[in-house]
């Protein structure tokens, strides 16, 4: 039989100057340790009974510039989790747990950026294999730059088809933080796979398939860079692309957006005047191909008559489709697109951003506020997302935060000509469903000095908690 012996002994150690039995040690630390405990509890419970913070995160001294709701004021604006919870005067800075300066900027809805390119496209995967040398790359950049300009929604123009978009869904839709919408092309291997020619990819039945299956993320169907060069023949006639795109609009009740390029057998006004159904979007308005201006410097007629009959105009910047000789005359002349929007893509993206679009019709002259409205409420209502663009209270928290700066800038366009101007806006902080994920320079953040303990900690473990002076949702 086995017989375990315990040892009880008393260890004794040192207590200031007096040795005392080491057990007694650990009864003191014990009773300090329950002390504290009970009395965090009751502070805990105290905090949460008499002042639980109302709202997340309050934006607090902003100009608010909201068009869906008319205002155009100094407001604050709270948050409670990932939904505008209030915007009023003076709402007092005790009622959050995160409160942000924004005085001396500017506050608008999350703004909305309909013409973007994220994924692949029709381009092919194998980019190892020897064949591949021989391919372009993908057309589409990573959905969450879009945050650096505060857009919280953005909307990807056609990179995709009705055969290429689940896999834009699942590589690029599904991780994005950003609000990635899409429209679907008309070829159903999308753009950049070289199928943009075949007529037979264009099939309206498969289009409109497809958005109903994702009427979730598809907010209407595009057409683009068809047949711009070459003679018609049997398979290209000059509307093929234009005629069909709408086909699935029509059978989707969705809008079309248009990339297009005039040719005698095909012309603008045509598109615009006959084509073009109400609520349609022609994006690019101010590509070098269009006859915006008349030989005698006045805007053409066909651009009031086309908005009478409800088409909408997009400025699609892009890399190849934005000229100041067509947009400097047409803002002057009162001619402003309804929707700003980048069509950023691999080509672009370094020189391009939403803040450089809207910064060029500021220096053009627009005023702030339309030209916010014509990046939140404008292309929310294009895309038939009217819950989009506002800061109206129970709506998702996407909020910029805007900077206008004043000092001599300088902008190109696509004709590699520059234009002078003396504004600029630079988005400094953008919240998305109440999370904050950008603020590059810290409006959000404590000054390292005065943050909390546990920011100059040192971690143990890879997996310890990251030392951070603050636990608001980031990412
Ligand atoms: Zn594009």
């Amino acid at each position: 039989m086995m017989t375990t012996f315990i040892e009880v002994r008393t260890l004794w150690t040192f207590h200031g100057d007096t040795m005392v039995p080491l057990q007694k040690i650990e009864w003191i630390f014990t009773l300090w340790k329950l002390l504290a405990e009970v009395a965090g509890i009751a502070l805990l419970l105290g905090g949460a009974l008499a002042q639980a913070p109302r709202y997340d995160l309050l934006l607090k001294g902003g100009h608010v510039i909201d068009p869906a709701n008319h205002l155009d004021a100094v407001m604050d604006v709270a948050v409670l989790k990932d939904k505008i919870a209030a915007v009023e005067k003076d709402i007092p800075a005790s009622q959050a747990g995160k409160v942000v300066n924004a005085s001396g900027l500017y506050v608008t809805p999350g703004l909305i950026d309909i013409h973007f390119h994220i994924g692949h496209g029709g381009a092919p995967l194998n980019w190892f294999t020897p064949e591949a040398r021989a391919h372009i790359g993908p057309l589409g950049i990573p959905a969450d730059l879009a945050l650096q300009s505060g857009v919280t929604t953005l909307v990807d123009a056609g990179t995709a088809g009705a055969e290429t978009f689940l896999q834009e869904k699942e590589e690029v839709i599904d991780h994005a933080k950003v609000r990635v919408l899409a429209f679907l092309n008309i070829v159903a291997n999308g753009m950049n796979g070289g199928l943009e020619q075949s007529v037979d990819q264009m099939d309206p039945k498969l289009c409109a398939e497809t958005i109903k299956k994702y009427p979730d993320i598809i907010v209407g169907v595009k057409t683009a860079h068809f047949w711009t060069e070459e003679p018609w023949d049997a398979e290209h006639v000059p509307w093929a692309a234009v005629d069909r795109a709408i086909e699935c609009g029509n059978m989707t009740n969705l809008p079309v957006m248009f990339d297009f390029w005039p040719r005698p057998e095909r012309t603008y006004a045509d598109l615009i005047l006959k084509k073009m159904r109400p609520g349609d979007i022609h994006t690019h308005v101010f590509a070098q191909q269009f006859p915006i201006i008349l030989p005698d410097g006045k805007l053409n007629p066909i651009m009031a008559e086309a908005r009478a009959r409800g088409v909408i105009f997009d400025v699609g910047h892009g890399a190849g489709s934005f000229w100041f000789r067509n947009a400097v005359p047409a803002v002057k002349q009162g001619f402003v697109p309804d929707s700003m929007s980048t069509d950023l893509h691999t080509g672009n993206y370094t020189v391009l951003s939403m803040n450089n679009v809207m910064s060029k019709f500021l220096a053009m002259g627009v005023p702030l506020e339309d030209v916010i409205r014509r990046s939140t409420v404008n292309p929310a209502k294009e895309i038939h997302r009217p819950e989009l663009g506002t800061l109206s209270v129970g709506k998702d928290a996407d909020i910029a935060v805007l900077e206008e700066q004043h000092g001599p800038f300088g902008y190109i366009d696509c004709g590699v000509a520059r234009m002078d101007g003396n504004v600029k806006l630079v988005a400094r902080m953008t919240v998305r469903a109440g999370k904050i994920l950008y603020d590059p320079s810290g409006l959000s953040m404590v000054e390292w000095e005065k943050a909390r303990p546990q920011y100059f900690t040192t971690p143990r473990l890879g997996n310890s908690k990251p030392a951070r002076a603050d636990d608001f949702p980031r990412e």
